[in-house]
């Protein structure tokens, strides 16, 4: 297997961009590097009564363009340089919808699902301690990410106020609407994506959301936050039928089409969407490589690699999940005439709707959802117009064409702030 490394990826992507922008060395070497790291230990108290050290980062990249913002993971297998590429990709993400943010990732190196809800709410608490001189409206706003909910940021953010003295809601985004969350920010990233694809749809002749969409068909890789509404808004917006599902435990796939609500009672009840009555179990791998019209990873980074891509046979690739396409497997996607939807262009609607909690926040606002559906299909749209017309005027593919746009943006602001 070709060995993985999300800020390598990211580093050579800015070189391909370089050229286009032409960057001087001291730019380009500049933007390959984040510009602060935090690396620290959390001593939480295990419910029996041992105390265990746990590694955390947070990861502030650039914030030329505002302060910094990106989600918090609790994930086993997380690394510094996934961070260090997570932290950049929302930097690229930030800039490319045009919001007034840099880009920042957090992570933990933990197994929550081996975690008592208390020793979760412990290290939440934890980790808010280690960095909480770090982050704040002006500085960086965190925000949910693998393994991270509304209620591990209700805890923070309650943290947060217990050592400040003062409620700021626009510390953290993703919060439950009850503590100042914005509606609409549970199903944001997937419906985000759902708008890149019917842009998408729109260019390529397929009839996404029309009544006879129901022949183009999907399957979709993560059944957690982002992939749980992908397939929802499958049917609900893009009216096509939900062939193929899977968790961390495995797939299933049911030709026939799946009712993703169903699917969710049956994880609820069973710990994943493996054993669903009357489907057949596929795994994550062949998954991957089912005959479909659309192809959605939504769970973890570097699942689409050189090793697989001859395999994979979907009409367009959108990217939901954060870094899962290789730049190796890339290549060859393209040249086999492979749609793809960026990461950062597709799940762009997570911060979007973020961004739109924070200016709820600081005016002490609520707006009606209508609201936040009629503009994140605005940014939505406008983000990806930008990026097709650049990528079919100058003859690259999508996601060089967002990294141009993106980094050109953030170069701009340094130099403004005279920086470079
Ligand atoms: P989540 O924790 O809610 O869900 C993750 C899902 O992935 C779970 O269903 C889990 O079972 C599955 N999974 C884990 N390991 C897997 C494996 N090896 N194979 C297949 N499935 C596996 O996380 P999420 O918030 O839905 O995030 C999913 C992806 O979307 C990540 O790449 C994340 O960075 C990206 N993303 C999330 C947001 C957001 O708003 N939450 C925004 C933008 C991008």
């Amino acid at each position: 297997m070709e060995e993985f490394n999300l800020l390598e990826t990211v580093r050579k992507q800015i070189c391909t961009c370089s050229l286009d922008l032409r960057l001087t060395p001291n730019v380009e070497a500049l933007l390959k590097m984040p510009m602060r790291e935090l690396h620290v230990s959390l001593p939480v108290r295990m419910d029996d009564g041992t105390i265990r050290a746990f590694q955390g980062f947070r990861i502030q990249y650039n914030n030329a363009r505002g302060p910094t913002k990106g989600g918090i993971r609790f994930h086993p297998d997380e690394t510094a340089n996934t961070i260090r590429g997570l932290a950049a990709i929302m930097t690229w993400k930030c800039a490319l919808h045009d919001l007034p943010l840099g880009g920042a990732k957090g992570g933990v190196v933990c197994n929550p699902k081996n975690m008592s809800p208390g020793e979760l709410e412990r290290l939440s608490r934890a980790y808010i301690q280690a960095i909480c001189h770090h982050i704040g409206p002006g500085i960086d706003i965190p925000a949910p990410d693998v393994y991270t909910s509304e209620t591990v940021m209700a805890w923070m953010l309650d943290e947060y106020a217990a050592i400040t003295g003062r409620t700021e809601f626009g510390v953290i985004t993703g919060k439950p609407i009850s503590l100042g969350g914005s509606g609409g920010r549970e199903d944001a990233t997937a419906r985000g994506g759902w708008i890149a694809i019917r842009e998408a749809g729109r260019h390529l002749g397929l009839p996404i959301g029309s009544d006879t969409a129901e022949g183009l068909t999907v399957a979709v890789q993560g059944f957690g936050n982002v992939g749980f509404h992908a397939a929802r808004l499958a049917r609900e917006l893009g009216k096509c039928t939900v062939v193929a599902v899977s968790d961390s435990r495995g797939g299933i796939h049911q030709p026939e089409g799946l009712d993703p609500a169903d699917v969710l009672r049956h994880k609820q009840r069973t710990g994943s969407v493996v054993g669903y009555p009357g489907a057949a179990a596929v795994s994550n791998e062949e998954l991957l490589q089912l005959p479909v019209d659309i192809l959605i990873p939504a769970a973890l980074e570097n699942v689409i690699t050189a090793a697989n891509a001859h395999a994979i046979r979907a009409r367009v690739l959108a990217e939901f999940a954060n870094g899962p396409t290789t730049r190796e497997a890339e290549e060859y996607l393209e040249q086999n005439g492979i749609h793809i939807i960026p990461d950062f262009l597709c799940n762009g609607g997570g911060v979007i709707v973020s961004y739109f909690e924070m200016v709820q926040n600081y005016n002490m606002d609520h707006w009606p959802i209508e609201e936040v559906y009629r503009r994140l299909d605005e940014k939505m749209i406008n983000a990806y117009d930008r990026v097709h017309t650049f990528a079919a005027t100058h003859g690259v593919p999508m996601r060089q064409a967002a990294y141009t746009l993106a980094v050109g943006r953030v170069v701009k602001a340094m130099e403004r702030r005279g920086w470079v």
